[in-house]
């Protein structure tokens, strides 16, 4: 079985094709998306190469946007995008840190049996060393939701990398106990000194294999794929910006197969109650 811990499709179609187009806009000569970006597409590229499962990641960029975000993800889960989108996408929330009813929808998403949320610092303007936003975080894991963050450097802010790095993670689970924190694109690694990211380890924190790029920090990316513990990793891909049978062959490369069940799917099946 396989779990991609880290997707974005958008709905509807007519946005999807509109937030891609923007993407890679301002992504321009370093990616290109694989997908158009809308969840059919998602779902016949999962059926294509054999993902079972995939946890779909919306971003509140704005504080209004939690209500059609949640709109979204009781639809899928109801059946209105179909029985495949229904079984095959795990819908997370996002809200954003300046929601003035940040507290209500953190209770209203847990209450509704969601599994997790996304945030993306740069996306959402903050830093994880910021204590202003430490009372989020701990709200977060009193619920035990998983919280999916965006780490290290993005290629739409250059040269930005004061947000959401090793060191900023590092400073959040320090002061936020127990949080079930899983770090994205290797916990950060391209960009940091090699190594930093082992910190984190000790805090208890999951890493993705997702990367958008494996020859940014490749050295760095290899180590922390192939010597992390097995429980510690989560198998991810980012799609629709890189394609799934690629990811699969690469963490397949990085890991030996008895470890297989676990980075694909077991360790997804636990943080996500399955
Ligand atoms: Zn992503």
């Amino acid at each position: 079985m396989v779990i991609d811990f880290h997707s974005h499709c958008f709905i509807p179609d007519v946005i999807a094709a509109r937030a891609i187009a923007g993407m890679a806009h301002g992504v321009e000569g370093e990616l290109w998306p694989i997908g158009d970006g809308t969840l059919g597409n998602q779902i016949s590229q999962m059926e294509h190469d054999g993902v079972d499962m995939a946890v779909m990641l919306p971003i509140a960029t704005k504080p209004s946007q939690y209500k059609v975000i949640l709109h979204n993800a009781l639809s899928i889960r109801e059946g209105a995008f179909g029985e495949k989108a229904k079984r095959m996408l795990v819908p997370f929330m996002s809200v954003h840190p300046l929601d003035p009813d940040l507290e209500k929808h953190l209770d209203e998403i847990a209450a509704l049996g969601f599994r997790g949320i996304k945030v993306h610092p740069y996306y959402q303007n903050f830093s994880l060393a910021d204590p202003a936003v430490w009372p989020m975080f701990r709200k977060v894991a009193s619920l035990g939701l998983v919280v999916e963050s965006h780490c290290g450097s993005d290629v739409g802010y250059p040269g930005r990398l004061d947000a959401c790095g090793p060191d900023d993670i590092a400073v959040l689970l320090e002061n936020v106990k127990g949080l079930k924190f899983v770090a994205a694109h290797l916990a950060g690694c391209a960009g940091f000194p090699p190594h930093a990211t082992d910190r984190l380890l000790e805090l208890g924190c999951w890493a993705d294999t997702s990367a958008l790029a494996r020859d940014w920090m490749k050295d760095e990316q290899e180590r922390i794929c192939h010597s992390w513990p097995t429980e510690r990793l989560l198998f991810a891909t980012d799609f629709p910006w890189v394609k799934y049978s690629e990811a699969i062959r690469w963490v397949k490369s990085m890991r030996a197969e008895e470890d297989w069940d676990a980075v694909f799917s077991g360790n997804a099946k636990k943080l996500l109650g399955l």
